[in-house]
């Protein structure tokens, strides 16, 4: 086999609520040679949430600056917050052979699809086991509101639609069937 030349960028793109913030998680505490990039976004720290460490949280001010600056390799509006993945910080990685995992939405994800090379860039999107599920996991989750669900399972309508641009798609039914087909897809294209 070759010298490997560069890092692999993964992108990772669900619905809210399919769980795939626990099953990123996840891979990177299996295989911690993956580094998990930190986005950007003009959300608010919800709580418990660590500038630098779950997001780096930045006014519209700054948000745009960075953006008008190019330093974002994507960037999108989400459920009423800007979010941008720091493009040095992926090329950086990927020069430095490193693999790198970007848990962005479906917008952000065909942007890097663009504008990455194909042999560099792999794609997953994770589904829920049906909207029924998707429901039942955001109530239990207990963050958002009645209202704010709703939305969501509206959004999930036409984010579940998008699927079909994504490389691979995973079913997250039982999360350690997901994770091992995730993991196992990961090694698989680090090889
Ligand atoms: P949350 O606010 O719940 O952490 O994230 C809301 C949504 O924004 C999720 O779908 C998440 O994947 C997406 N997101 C987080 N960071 C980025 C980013 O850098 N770019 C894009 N396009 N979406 C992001």
């Amino acid at each position: 086999m070759g010298e490997k030349k560069r890092g692999h960028l993964f992108v990772i793109s669900a619905p809210s609520g399919t769980g795939k913030t626990s099953l990123v998680k996840a891979v990177v505490e299996k295989d911690p040679t993956i580094s998990l990039a930190i986005s950007t976004t003009t959300r608010k720290p919800r709580k418990g949430e660590i500038d630098g460490k779950d997001y780096f949280f930045v006014s519209r001010n700054t948000f745009e600056k960075k953006e008008q600056n190019n330093e974002f390799l994507e960037w999108a509006f989400v459920y009423g917050n800007f979010y941008g993945t720091s493009l040095s910080t992926v090329e950086e990685c990927l020069e430095n052979k490193k693999n790198i995992i970007l848990e962005i939405d479906w917008q952000g994800a065909l942007q890097v699809k663009k504008k990455c090379h194909p042999s560099e860039v792999s794609l997953v999107f994770i589904k829920p086991p049906s909207l029924k599920t998707l429901k039942a996991r955001l109530e239990m989750r207990g963050q958002d509101s009645q209202s704010t669900i709703q939305k969501r399972l509206g959004l999930a309508k036409t984010e579940l639609l998008k699927s079909s641009y994504f490389d691979y798609v995973i079913i997250n039914d039982k999360f350690y069937r997901a994770l091992n087909e995730l993991y196992e897809l990961i090694e698989h294209k680090m090889q």
